[in-house]
């Protein structure tokens, strides 16, 4: 998300602000700024939908198996400022003082 922004034709940074994405000022490309938020790193959402970011605390909604391990992580257990990593599960967090990385469709946003 917070990748510095360049012109896809000149690669030259810092692009002009346009209305719905970016202006180059050194060749005149224009282009939008987010083109597939779906597959974009760092959009990861709750099972609600809600855009979730680093920081954020989250609850479990499901009863997680914690692979390999005894025990797991209970449905309404909060995990508090997690951190958002590129992967099938994209919430980095601590339970218990144990870091463990979760799928987005398991936790709501606290
Ligand atoms: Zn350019």
């Amino acid at each position: 998300m917070s990748a510095v922004a360049e012109c896809p034709i000149c690669t030259m940074p810092e692009p002009l602000l346009a209305v719905d994405g970016f202006e180059c000022a050194t060749c005149g490309h224009e282009w939008m700024t987010d083109p597939d938020p779906a597959d974009a790193a760092g959009e990861v959402r709750d099972v609600n939908g809600n855009l979730l970011a680093d920081g954020d605390d989250v609850v479990i909604i499901k009863d997680l198996k914690l692979d390999g391990k005894a025990g797991g992580i209970k449905v309404g257990t909060k995990v508090k400022s997690i951190r958002l990593i590129p992967g099938d599960h994209p919430i980095d967090g601590k339970v218990n003082g144990r870091g463990v990385l979760i799928m987005a469709d398991k936790v709501k946003k606290a």
